[in-house]
């Protein structure tokens, strides 16, 4: 009977308590004998439970191998299916400090939708703004804003995260030479995990340059790119590249379970568009296709639109037109368009883009690092087209750092028109932010006010860069750099603060991206 018992209300001094089937109740003195067989049994069961352990362990490594590599590559089409197969375990978010869902950032400097400072306090109620005012606050839930500049999130409106793998491959060549010898065969050896793990450094380089959304487009596993907007905190608005070259039609129907899955996820962090790539990887009756299923969802494109003169040449020797005319004939600016690039644009064009109401993200530093042209975005800001900013991908800038896009984006456009007012700071800010946000088709967001997402950047203003300070928003675009980031914030929860990450662990991340970079590259 007494093997039957259970063993932990069996007191030390071989007594038992409880109730042995069939005869109810019982009180039972062991004999020396069975406590020897007891302690025995104690014995077995520690050494049983550590092996159990330690099975438990080697079985849970091998099913979570198993899961990223064969399992999540299936096209499960229920998000719930796959945080049950454990393919979403990887990194839970921890939201950093200990803060109430109620806060207030005290005495910040703010930047206002007007492009003014002020002296101001911002209220954090869940995850939107619900105060900005003045005044002296105390409590438990403030953070010290003394000595920083608050701003709207910055938005990096065209990127290609997981291409953070690539980062110094291949510099120094012609747009075509580059991406046709050098990126697409390594692109076309990346693997889940290689996705993952590019997006998740992209996702820590974002948080430390004081970003807070990103429009991204990539190749196939985007859903893992989502995985990282979930697990980061980030805003992410994602697209499958689409080139229809090679399994145009499956790419298609990727991009169309991306979205069925993912739109809206994350509490809405996650937003999906359709990514046809270019018009020299998607001939018209592709886009037609593209446009097709998009409009059916209600989804909106996001496309490299004239980037080079070889793409308006080519466009102009096959179809007798300029990209802008060929894309438009085939209804797919009507599912509202984010078109990256725009370099070289007619006047024809422009007006295209103004009446289609098409947002345009310039990408300077691409643009310059590819010798691709100069966009003419004053142009397009005088014609009232929202202009917003990019990185592009990490291999072709080569960083994803939206601050130093900022200046440059300022600084062209003078050099460009040859006119110092070209885009003054506070501009360029909300080019940055707020066009940002309404390039990625966010409402309520890339703004500081009332009722507005909580989406901040807080950038500390006591570095001897920020010194005098008679302007933070100068400051913060003509000086200062990204490593001024001091705290962030998105959907009112902390990401980053006082430069410590809260949702990522970096060193991880480093160290399994570099892993996944030197077996791509061989390098
Ligand atoms: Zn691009």
């Amino acid at each position: 009977m007494i093997h039957k018992a259970n063993l932990h209300e069996i007191s030390e001094d071989g007594v038992y308590r409880g109730t042995l089937k069939p005869h109810g109740r019982q009180v039972l003195r062991l004999k020396p004998l069975s406590k020897f067989i007891h302690t025995l049994l104690k014995l077995k069961i520690a050494v049983g439970a550590a092996c159990h352990v330690a099975e438990f362990v080697v079985a849970h490594k091998f099913v979570r191998e198993f899961v990223f590599n064969h399992i999540a590559n299936l096209p499960i089409k229920n998000f719930v299916a796959k945080i049950v197969f454990g393919a979403y375990d990887i990194q839970k978010p921890k939201w950093g400090m200990n803060m109430a869902d109620n806060f207030v950032i005290s005495g910040a400097k703010v930047l206002m939708p007007d492009g003014t400072v002020e002296a101001a306090n911002i209220f954090i109620s869940g995850d939107k703004i619900s105060k900005i005012g003045g005044g002296d606050v105390d409590g438990s839930n403030v953070l010290d804003g003394r000595g920083k500049f608050a701003t709207p999130g910055l938005v990096n409106a065209h990127t290609h995260a997981s291409m953070t793998l690539l980062r110094s491959y291949s510099d120094d060549k012609s747009l075509m030479d580059w991406l046709q010898k050098d990126i697409w065969p390594v692109e076309d050896k990346m693997t889940r995990r290689d996705i993952y793990w590019g997006a998740a450094l992209a996702a820590v380089e974002m948080i430390r340059g004081g970003t807070t959304a990103f429009a991204d487009m990539y190749g196939p596993c985007m859903d893992e790119v989502a995985k990282v907007v979930d697990e980061s905190g980030l805003r992410g608005s994602l697209c499958r590249g689409l080139i229809s070259f090679v399994d145009g039609d499956k790419k298609l129907a990727d991009n169309v379970a991306l979205y069925k899955n993912f739109h809206g996820a994350a509490n809405g962090r996650v937003t999906v568009m359709f990514g046809p790539h270019a018009i020299y990887t998607c001939p018209p009756d592709y886009l037609r296709k593209v446009a097709a299923e998009a409009s059916k969802l209600g989804a909106e494109v996001h496309m490299h639109m004239n980037e080079t003169l070889t793409e308006i040449n080519d466009s102009i020797k096959n179809y007798g037109k300029r990209p802008f005319e060929v894309v438009a004939e085939t209804g797919l600016f009507d599912c509202g368009t984010l078109a990256a690039h725009c370099v070289h644009l007619s006047d024809a064009e422009i007006e295209i883009i103004r009446r289609k109401k098409i947002r345009v993200a310039h990408n300077p530093g691409s643009n310059m690092k590819l010798a691709s042209g100069i966009a003419p975005v004053t142009k397009l800001l005088a014609a009232g087209v929202t202009v917003a900013l990019g990185t592009d991908g990490a291999s072709s800038n080569n960083n994803l750092d939206m601050l130093e896009e900022t200046r440059l984006a300022a600084l062209l456009a003078n050099v460009d028109t040859l006119n110092p007012t070209a885009i003054p700071a506070a501009q360029a800010l909300q080019m940055a932010t707020d066009f940002g946000a309404q390039a990625l088709g966010l409402k309520s967001v890339g703004r500081l006010e009332v009722g507005c997402k909580a989406d901040i950047g807080l950038w500390d203003m006591r570095g001897v860069e920020w010194q005098p300070n008679y302007n933070p928003a100068s400051l913060l675009v003509y000086s200062a750099n990204s490593s001024a980031a001091d705290t962030v914030i998105v959907d009112g929860k902390i990401l980053m603060q006082n430069r410590e990450l809260k949702t990522l662990d970096e060193q991880k991340i480093i160290a399994e991206f570099t892993a996944c970079a030197n077996r791509l590259t061989g390098k």
